[in-house]
């Protein structure tokens, strides 16, 4: 969210979700222009909340038996006498086909419900264009946001906001108590200039995730590069040894778990990183640089995506001794053994940490999926704020700890062993390692009592260095003033 973002409430302060002042609309006659997906979902909704509905359509013998019984489909002309409420199901394109309804419209409320095809495809917005057509009506904007799809599914499912502005604050309550009795969240966005902004919301394609996506993407594609380079270009280049068939799995495999931990260790980076800023500075009052608010912002997608990748990995892993490359190496490895007369192949060590590795690696996937279940709206909405805090702070630490030592069972020696320098190029694992240990330790240095204490006094008020301005009255009995540190 940039700054611009933030300076706006979440919510319009114009909600009237719970306004007492708010009165039940329903009985009344909406009228509805256009026959197509939105205007019958639409018709759907309004008659179930007890609306009478009135559409009005170029073609209405035709089109009556798409809608309830108890609406009325006629003519356009016909159904905008019979209300002074009318919603524009109809594209923008076709607007100026309705030009000839301008005497019988005038005065009257036109809910604009119109999308474009791409963000801040006009100068104007839709419903500022429909009001210049129109200067004798009252033009809102709304229900945009909701899809056919949900007007028709009801409240229980689906997005619950509708977004509504105007520069008529009288047609903007109208339309806001309609959407109540629907079922919906009327959220008052302002004025007509945030038609724009409120147009462009159903074409922004997953705006959160864009960040973590790019930053998923960038990891999986530095870290399969170098995969690639280990396990499939080195010996090629040394052995003349054909490792082609591993990029599919092997390499995937081994580069899904190095996205996973990063992104696990980046979802508690920013929080150490703003804990020493705020250490530095000795005040929280400061505020982050843009990219650490960013990054903070992003949080939940980073690790929703670690959870996927940790989740990919456990399911390439189960699939690996399914591939016939798998088995036709260990059939080969038998045959050797047999062939050398070896019986017992047993190596106590490996065994242990295989065991360890695996069972380490399923807590890890455990917890994760702890988190990124506790993360759903649904679920957060039903915990306290210690819960939450418990569950997304101490938890997630703690999965991090044990993708950690998941990690370090998986290396073992391996750092040590000089053959899996390939190129001079470290183990993959030994990379992943650098960014979760730094996490870690900070995050044991932040522990000490001593920091601890001081982090703690921050965050509830206390600033470093804090003057303030202070009275005192001289021997003479005047008062003089000057500053004083509050730093205690
Ligand atoms: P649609 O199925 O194509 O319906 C458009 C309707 O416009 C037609 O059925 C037609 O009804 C009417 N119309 C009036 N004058 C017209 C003309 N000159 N040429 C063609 N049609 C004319 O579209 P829709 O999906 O219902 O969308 C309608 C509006 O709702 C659009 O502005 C869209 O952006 C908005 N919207 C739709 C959704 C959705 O999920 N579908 C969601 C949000 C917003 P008659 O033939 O009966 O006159």
């Amino acid at each position: 969210m940039s700054r611009g973002d933030m300076a706006k409430p979440l919510l319009g302060h114009g909600s009237t979700e719970g306004d007492p002042s708010v009165t039940p609309a329903s009985g009344r006659t909406i009228g509805v222009l256009g026959s197509g997906d939105f205007a019958r979902s639409l018709a759907i909704r309004l008659v179930c909340s007890g609306f009478k509905v009135v559409v009005g359509s170029r073609n209405p013998k035709r089109k009556a038996s798409l809608f309830p019984s108890a609406a009325e489909v006629t003519f356009q002309a016909e159904a905008v006498k019979k209300t002074d409420i009318i919603f524009v199901a109809v594209f923008r394109e076709h607007y100026s086909t309705l030009c000839d309804l301008a005497d019988v419209l005038a005065g009257k409320i036109l809910v604009d419900v119109s999308n474009n095809t791409e963000i801040n495809h006009h100068k104007e917005s839709n419903a500022e264009y429909l009001a210049s057509l129109f200067p004798a009506c009252t033009v809102v904007k709304g229900f945009n946001v909701v899809s056919a799809w949900t007007l028709q599914s009801g409240a229980r499912d689906g997005n619950k906001q509708v977004l509504i502005c105007s520069n008529n604050q009288e047609a903007k309550r109208t339309v806001a108590e309609i959407a109540q009795v629907m079922g919906f969240t009327p959220v008052d966005m302002g004025c007509m200039s945030s038609a724009c902004e409120i147009e462009n919301i159903p074409l922004r394609l997953l705006p959160a995730w864009k960040i973590p996506i790019f930053l998923a993407l960038g990891l999986f594609l530095c870290f399969f590069t170098y995969n690639l380079i280990r396990q499939v270009i080195h010996p090629f280049i040394r052995e003349q040894k054909n490792k082609l068939y591993k990029i599919p799995i092997e390499v995937v495999n081994t580069t899904l778990p190095c996205v996973s931990y990063v992104m696990l260790s980046l979802v508690y980076l920013p929080g150490v990183l703003a804990a020493c800023s705020q250490l530095y500075y000795g005040t929280k009052y400061r505020r982050f640089p843009d990219w650490l608010d960013q990054w903070l912002q992003h949080r939940k997608q980073i690790g929703l995506l670690s959870f996927f990748c940790a989740a990919l990995h456990a399911v390439y892993s189960l699939c690996l001794p399914m591939r016939r490359s798998h088995r036709y190496l260990l059939i080969e490895t038998a045959v050797k053994q047999a062939m050398e007369k070896k019986m017992n192949i047993w190596v106590e060590e490996e065994v242990w940490r295989m065991e360890i590795y695996i069972s380490v690696g399923i807590i890890a996937l455990g917890l994760l999926s702890l988190l990124a279940i506790t993360s759903l709206p649904s679920i957060a909405n039903s915990l306290n704020w210690r819960e939450f805090n418990f569950i997304q702070s101490s938890l997630g630490f703690i999965a991090l700890v044990v993708s950690t030592l998941h990690t370090l069972t998986y290396g073992w020696s391996r750092a040590f062993d000089e053959n899996q320098y390939k190129f001079y190029l470290p183990p993959t694992y030994t990379l992943t390692l650098l960014v979760p240990c730094t996490v870690i330790i900070a995050k044991v240095i932040f522990s000490l009592p001593c920091i601890r204490h001081r982090l703690l006094r921050i965050r509830r008020g206390w600033e470093k260095g804090r003057y303030v301005k202070f009275v005192l009255p001289s021997a003479t009995g005047e008062y003089s003033s000057g500053e004083t540190s509050s730093n205690v």
